[in-house]
């Protein structure tokens, strides 16, 4: 198998099969992401992917269970040539189970339910999308390039396709001056989105990104923990669909993990104790370097 560039995937595709299908980010513009920076997006040609697939076949047998096509934003490749190697997998792999990919709201809504209907057909079951906040004016400050209408309807589109949405909300991303409107507005996408899992991460500044410059200025106030955990409870609080909850990430200052709305009054409760404790007791600060 060949790799080009960095390979990432979510810690929940950590027994996965990683076959690289797209190399790079075609948005590359969040000013809080360094994954991919410096990297022309571009397609492997699918006679490559095919390739890989079968040296895969070789080293594992049929023990592939689940397949993770890297890296930022395989969706946006071209649906036919996405639907090929789904099924090129599943015909390689006899117990495959499940095929993810990462996918930007603003890619989803450009391909539109027709394309991700035939997605779906081909065997593509999970998509991780990164939301980060449902407040447009964050958004807008990170250049994330969907708004919050984008990710409300990219949720519509999946779930009518039958495609599973793991969705992201990054804690602290407003800074102070929003926290509340952070949670307020995330609450209202997600509940109108209806993702199947909502996973969260925390802000942390990463190098060579415009949000640590903003950090070290001074021009964004990060969160304290205990901001972190009050924005956290306000966001669970106010999601009224049913949903896994899973923190399942090394930027957080808690381990949450549940079902709403049954674990919902643990999963605050759990919140509330972490706020009696010193907020020394957290992780300290760092910036991130990957
Ligand atoms: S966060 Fe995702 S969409 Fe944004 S630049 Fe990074 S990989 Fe691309």
């Amino acid at each position: 198998m060949r790799y080009e560039g960095p390979i990432y995937r979510p810690p929940s595709e950590a027994d996965s099969l990683l076959i690289q299908a797209t190399v790079g980010c075609p948005h590359n513009r969040c000013t809080f992401c360094m994954v991919y920076k410096g990297l022309k997006f571009k397609v492997r040609p699918t006679g490559e992917i095919k390739e890989d697939l079968e040296e895969a076949r070789r080293q594992f047998g049929d023990r592939v269970r689940t397949l993770f096509f890297p890296a930022g934003n395989t969706i946006a490749m071209p649906t036919a040539a996405l639907a090929e190697i789904c099924r090129y997998s599943y015909s390689l792999f006899p117990r495959l189970q499940r095929i993810t990919v990462y996918g930007s709201s603003q890619y989803i809504v450009r391909k539109g339910l027709p394309k991700m209907r035939l997605l779906a057909e081909a065997g593509l079951k999970r998509l991780h999308v990164g939301i980060e906040s449902g407040d447009d004016e964050i958004l807008r400050r990170v250049q994330k390039g969907a708004s919050a209408r984008d990710h409300i309807q990219a949720g519509r589109i999946l779930r009518e396709a039958g495609i599973e949405m793991n969705a992201y909300i990054m804690l602290g991303l407003g800074g102070r001056e929003r926290t509340l409107r952070h949670a307020r507005e995330s609450a209202r996408v997600i509940n109108e989105a209806r993702p199947q899992w909502l996973r969260l991460r925390t802000f942390v500044p990463k190098i060579n990104t415009p949000m640590l410059e903003e950090v070290l200025s001074g021009r964004f106030v990060m969160l304290s923990p205990h901001q972190v955990l009050r924005e956290t409870r306000a966001l669970l609080e106010a999601i009224e669909v049913p949903l896994r909850v899973s923190s399942d990430h090394y930027t957080n200052y808690l381990n949450l993990a549940g079902k709403l709305p049954e674990d919902k009054e643990a999963l605050l409760r759990t919140l509330d104790e972490a706020l009696t404790w010193e907020e020394s007791s957290f992780r300290p600060f760092f910036i991130g370097t990957q």
